[in-house]
């Protein structure tokens, strides 16, 4: 497998879009075409810069005869289950798709969407174990959310086929944490290990691409999976801003729930406002009323110390600096209180909020804290 530094830097720089996308897809092209059978994963968001990535490495295998086509490309997205419904909507339109695309194109393509085990969801979290919702000290979701499902899947490849390559859609230009992300773990080649996971190595064709580039790039093409970028330039014009990324590591999580991501969960409490939400609102789509006002809520009652329990739902107290006592989960009927309220807000915007396996789960950890707590 090579390692081989992705641009000369004897070459003179190019400066034109086009011959800049020209060499972006050479090197993908060269990439593929390393003589073994080391999977692809495309980590796929939905939002631009994977949709370019997505489309360039498409474009590069209908460039090649279909004998050539030997690798495995997996475009794989993550789903929290409390994405923004616009967002998630989008999300799986673009899947189908490319699912569709696959088979005519003759495209060497398998298109999953992962999402956090059932014992794992938001849902599950706040309402059942009773986390307080999350915030910049108590960021428990991202983890159990993003980058535990991502990982169960790269990790699935990997022991199958002994490596995997992850090609990501980050930019240098995305953010200052990004560009600080990308050069700690840049190590001048083509391929990089991955920060946490072995065996994987991530790959970065579009990292030197600015935003008007990605955008100029979408605007002048269309996807190989058919349709056009119309609705993805609509979402970002009505959500007004970014998006959250995929995340696979713990390194790229300072982005996700941060005032430059609006393209997070409906239900995030780590940013103070739900701009993106706002923004759809104004635009038109006031389905979504009813979300942020229950999000809104969700973040004022975390502060409530009567919702909140003084022992940790292991009977435990959680003390901190001089003794001061920090509340723990929400009470019992707190989380009855959630729930309740989140069934309303579910029959009122008439979309499912909390699935049926969620509930479940929700009801039996009830059941155990109800006898832990007798014990305590
Ligand atoms: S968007 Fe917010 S709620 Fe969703 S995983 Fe990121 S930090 Fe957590």
């Amino acid at each position: 497998m090579t390692t081989a530094a992705v641009i000369d830097p004897d070459l003179e720089p190019v400066d034109q879009l086009g011959d800049r996308l020209k060499a972006i897809l050479a090197d993908i092209r060269d990439e593929y075409l390393q003589p073994h059978l080391t999977p692809w994963i495309l980590g796929f968001s939905g939002g631009k810069d994977s949709t370019l990535l997505a489309q360039l490495v498409c474009e590069m295998l209908l460039s090649l005869p279909p004998r050539k086509r030997r690798r495995a490309v997996h475009i794989v997205a993550n789903d929290t289950l409390v994405e923004s419904p616009v967002i998630a909507h989008h999300l799986d339109m673009v899947l189908e798709r490319m699912r569709q695309a696959v088979e005519p194109l003759r495209l060497p393509i398998a298109v999953a969407k992962t999402i956090p085990d059932v014992e794992q969801t938001f849902w599950v979290n706040l309402i059942g174990r009773g986390y307080p919702s999350p915030s910049r000290v108590f960021r428990w979701c991202t983890d159990r959310m993003k980058i535990a499902p991502t990982t169960t899947y790269i990790k699935t490849q990997v022991d199958e086929s002994g490596q995997a390559i992850l090609l990501l859609g980050v930019r240098s230009a995305e953010s200052t944490q990004r560009r600080r992300s990308v050069i700690r773990y840049d190590n001048g080649r083509r391929l990089n290990p991955h920060n946490s996971l072995q065996n994987c190595l991530v790959y970065k064709p579009i990292v030197d691409l600015s935003t008007d580039e990605v955008w100029q790039t979408l605007l002048q093409s269309s996807p190989p999976w058919g349709g056009t970028h119309r609705a993805l330039v609509t979402m970002y014009r009505n959500a007004g801003g970014g998006e959250c990324p995929l995340v696979t590591d713990k390194s790229e999580a300072p982005s996700c729930g941060t005032a430059s991501s609006r393209f997070g969960c409906w239900t995030c409490t780590v940013v103070e406002k739900d701009k993106s939400a706002e923004s759809f609102i104004e635009a038109g789509y006031g389905d979504l009323e009813p979300l942020l006002e229950f999000r809104d809520w969700l973040k004022a009652i975390r502060e409530d110390g009567s919702k909140r329990m003084a022992k940790r739902r292991n009977g435990t107290l959680n003390f901190v600096g001089e003794g001061r006592l920090i509340p723990d989960p929400f009470t019992l009927t707190a989380r009855r209180e959630i729930f309740d309220r989140l069934i309303a807000v579910q029959s009122e915007v008439n979309m499912q909020l909390v699935s049926p396996a969620e509930i479940d789960v929700i009801r039996r950890i009830w059941a155990e804290d109800t006898i832990a707590m007798t014990k305590f």
